[in-house]
């Protein structure tokens, strides 16, 4: 019998939290063969979601919780819930039942008897979401696995199951800014993907705008990959190689020709394209630089408010 620990990353679910753990636990009940801890960790939910989850730990004894000072966001939740964890195997997945816990059974026994280190879920079809923000979605996928070395299939959710030895490899990347569809595909390990289709949330709001999308994105491709910063330098060495052409042909036309040379549009032109390309590399520059800011503020990822891990607990967490 093997311990699994649930983590799950909360952030006002006051409406779907306790509906999440009923219809878990009925799950559980059908696998008797494991025992089941959940680690809830609220992100600084702004409703009643850590109350409702102290009344869920006082009502089942296998429910932990890790609550926050303010909202640190999903991947640090995720980081929290998996510093705590010590199971033999670590499940991670949203507390909005878009990640269905029925397929339990199907990814434990990945993990158990097919050899996989981890059992980790592919959306084939998203309903109840735009024709627009999903070309985005798609677009980011192509973008992300053409630039970096860590492919991650379309479609990649964080709804999986990993063995403790992943888990601990993941605990080593400390980085502040986390970005854990890439660093699950980062340290390796044997995946078993599985495809599943995701359910509408049924109970309160997502809380992901565009924009918060757009700088997830970006964060993912300048977090795993230096290619915008090659780009640059590569457009830089093209627009010599056109000026240099360009200056020759017009040493030659001077030489042959004589001066006759109206350039207004011409220095117009290369002007202000020459601006845009600066302003342009400086901000690809710009995003690095800021990662490396932050980085090097070496902050703590997430602040604990309250907590039922008891004391020798917290200190033989991991890291
Ligand atoms: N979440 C979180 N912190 C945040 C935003 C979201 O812990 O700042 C949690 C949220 O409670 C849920 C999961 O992350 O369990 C996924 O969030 P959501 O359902 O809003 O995202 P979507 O399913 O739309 O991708
Ligand atoms: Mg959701």
């Amino acid at each position: 019998m093997s311990l699994i620990d649930i983590v799950v990353p909360c952030y006002n679910e006051e409406a779907g939290l306790r509906h999440f753990v009923e219809v878990t636990n009925s799950v559980i009940e059908g696998i008797p063969e494991h025992k089941f801890r959940y680690i809830l960790v609220n992100d600084g939910s702004k409703d009643k979601t850590y109350l409702i989850m102290k009344e869920l730990a006082n009502q089942f004894d296998n429910i932990k919780y890790i609550s926050f000072s303010r909202n640190f966001g999903k991947e640090a939740a995720m980081y929290a819930g998996f510093q705590h964890t010590s199971g033999d195997y670590v499940i991670v997945m949203d507390a909005d039942l878009q990640h269905p816990p029925q397929m339990f059974p199907e990814m434990i026994k990945e993990v158990t008897e097919n050899g996989y280190d981890c059992c980790a879920l592919r959306r084939t079809a998203r309903e109840g979401e735009s024709k627009f923000r999903e070309s985005f979605s798609k677009l980011f996928f192509r973008i992300q696995n053409a630039l970096s070395e860590t492919k991650m299939p379309y479609g990649a959710v964080d709804y999986r199951i990993m063995t403790r030895q992943m888990v601990d490899s993941i605990l080593e990347l400390s980085e502040a800014q986390r970005f854990s569809k890439g660093l699950f595909s980062w340290v390796g390990f044997n995946t078993k993907w599985l495809p599943f289709k995701t359910i509408d949330r049924e109970l309160g709001q997502t809380t992901w705008s565009f924009w918060k999308l757009f700088k997830y994105a970006l964060d993912g491709i300048t977090s795993f990959s230096v290619a915008p910063l090659r780009f640059i330098s590569g457009m830089g060495i093209v627009i010599f190689l056109i000026a240099l052409i360009y200056i020759i042909i017009t040493i030659i036309q001077t030489l042959i020709f004589g001066i006759d040379v109206p350039g207004y549009a011409t220095i117009l032109m290369v002007t202000l394209f020459m601006g845009g390309i600066m302003e342009f590399s400086i901000g690809i520059v710009g995003e690095y630089l800021g990662r490396i800011f932050i980085e090097t503020k070496d902050r703590p990822i997430y602040i604990i408010h309250h907590t039922n891990f008891d004391e020798d607990e917290k200190e033989t967490k991991r890291k």
